[in-house]
């Protein structure tokens, strides 16, 4: 067969030629902008040829700091397309971790949405490698800032020349993009993603047993565009010919309900905590969701609630599906399986909420200490994966040895494997809840505490204890119509049908509000640190 790499730039020159009025829309400080593929195309050309015209060169990092919108995704292939390595910035890092991953990665220029300028101001004394910072913004005039050199965007655009062509003359193993974990402790890890894994990786999202991602969709990543990829979408949907909706910067729920319903979005992607937003937004106003056919969520364990309340009160089809920065992302998708539709709804949901099966093109296995477990959807090991798109190092990180070892990425997720292959995360291992030498699931215990119809968001952490080590203790957000009506009790009588006493929380603590990762993760770490007295006092 032939020996063609696959390349990235390529991905977006099919759209080009065969979707040519398909198209990007796209949210910026200044409202909503469309552009055609055409277009795209067009001014990616001219942006990979402004790259050069920076200086930079092959292999050398281009640096994005912004949120998800159409200058974004011109980066996303002129970076690659002209040879170069795309390192998109998550910006809610700590001004420490930002600085850490830009010059770690070396970035020679940096991309800078306007608003987000402060963040990057606050550590330019400490950027050695950053030649020029250009600066994304709709308007004619540069803004007031302390960075220099600066160049405007869509000034250099307009320089640069139009018979720019992508590179063909690469490797499909050289390097297209890369991406920094958000870190729980020490430093942020790099993951560099091949032009081959991106590729494939694509593939792997148009398959009608994952996410059948198609040029008939129109898709929404609410996923950042800094958190792995925005899961790959903006990759696989421009290859497909698929309308991609960019939500731009602050969005809120009522936003993305009304991109929603505007725009007739059929497939969405996001982590949980948006998901709940939209469910409690969808709640109190009226809006026409009918053209959803899926709503991708993943990064944490989709509450099984929540799941039943988007699919039988509004009809919106639910796709939970597992991944990480380091599995470029895609790893699993929970679907039934053809003999499996004409189960009762609630053993139906119970399958659906697990993480589900492995894609075509990757290999797993699930170990303990005493080796493999047996597939019997009960015993738990660590969850171990690889394939053409996994990870197998961290960038110039010496903690590359820890995840990476025999071939395998060890993902730090513990799971189950039922006889016929599907997932379950039990819970990451860093958060499992250890007490008496027993294992309690604090995924489990949410999802059962998130069923009950007062509960906003619920997250459940390891607290210590003297008798047993750790026990759990539950961290609950109320609906604003409960606040203050419903009490422990009640909760703990709700959830204790479904487990053995010694599982129940030792204590339910209200708030206001749960601490979220840079991603929008409910961060443990700071509950577990602001609790960790709780019952020991
Ligand atoms: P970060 O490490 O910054 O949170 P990642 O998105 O790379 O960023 O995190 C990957 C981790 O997220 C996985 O190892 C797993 O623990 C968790 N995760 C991702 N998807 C799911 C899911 N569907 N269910 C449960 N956990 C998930």
């Amino acid at each position: 067969m032939m020996n063609v790499p696959l390349l990235v730039g390529s991905m977006l020159e099919r759209a080009e030629k065969f979707f040519p009025n398909k198209k990007i829309i796209s949210r910026t400080q200044s409202g909503i902008q469309r552009f055609t593929y055409r277009e795209t195309a067009a001014r990616t050309r001219r942006l990979a040829g402004a790259l050069a015209s920076l200086g930079v060169k092959k292999g050398e990092r281009v640096g994005t700091f912004a949120w998800n919108h159409h200058r974004h995704l011109e980066l996303y292939f002129a970076a690659p397309g002209m040879g170069a390595v795309l390192h998109t910035i998550n910006i809610r890092l700590s001004p420490e971790h930002i600085s850490y991953i830009i010059n770690h990665a070396e970035d020679k220029v940096l991309f800078i949405d306007e608003d987000l300028l402060p963040l990057v101001e606050r550590v330019k004394d400490q950027l050695p490698s950053v030649e020029a910072y250009v600066i994304m913004t709709d308007k004619q005039e540069l803004p007031e800032t302390t960075l220099h050199p600066v160049f405007s965007y869509e000034a250099l655009l307009k320089q640069s020349n139009p018979a720019t062509e992508f590179i063909r003359e690469l490797d499909e193993n050289d390097p297209a993009g890369m991406c920094y974990t958000s870190a729980t402790t020490g430093n942020p890890k790099g993951v560099v993603y091949s032009h081959r894994a991106i590729v494939l990786h694509s593939y792997a999202m148009g398959l009608a047993d994952t996410m059948a991602l198609s040029e008939y969709d129109t898709c929404l990543p609410v996923v950042p565009m800094f958190h792995a990829n925005a899961w790959g979408l903006p990759f696989a949907a421009a290859w497909f010919g698929t309308n991609q909706v960019l939500p731009g910067p602050q969005f809120t729920p009522k936003l993305l309900a009304e991109l929603i319903e505007e725009e007739k979005i059929t497939i969405a992607a996001g982590v949980p905590t948006i998901w709940l937003g939209l469910l409690n937004e969808l709640e109190q106003g009226s809006y026409d969701t009918s053209s959803l056919r899926s709503i991708v969520c993943g990064g944490s364990a989709a509450p099984r609630s929540m799941i039943k309340a988007f699919e039988t009160k509004y009809k919106i089809p639910f796709l939970h599906a597992f991944g990480m920065t380091e599995t470029t992302p895609l790893a699993t998708v929970s679907r039934l399986k053809s003999y499996q539709t004409s189960l009762g709804v609630e053993e139906m949901l119970d399958i659906r909420s697990k993480q589900g099966l492995l894609v075509p093109g990757l290999e797993m296995k699930v170990v303990a200490d005493s080796g493999e477990v047996e597939w019997n959807g009960k015993d738990m090991g660590e969850l171990l994966i690889r394939g053409p798109w996994i990870a197998d190092e961290y960038y110039r990180d010496e903690r590359s040895e820890e995840a990476f070892r025999d071939g395998w990425l060890y993902t730090g997720d513990v799971a189950t494997v039922d006889d016929e292959g599907v997932i379950k995360l039990v819970d990451r291992t860093k958060d499992l809840i250890k007490s008496g030498g027993e294992w309690i699931s604090s995924v489990d215990l949410e999802n059962a505490i998130m069923a009950h119809e007062a509960v906003f968001e619920a997250s459940v952490i390891a607290v210590p204890h003297e008798e047993w080590q750790e026990r759990p203790i539950a961290c609950v957000v109320l609906k604003d119509a409960y606040t203050g009506k419903t009490c422990k009790q009640e909760l703990l009588d709700f959830i204790s049908p479904q487990f053995a006493k010694w599982w129940l929380p030792d204590d339910i603590v209200f708030m206001d509000e749960i601490p979220k990762t840079s991603v929008g993760k409910f961060l443990k770490r700071a509950l577990r640190e602001k609790l960790k007295n709780h019952l020991t006092q």
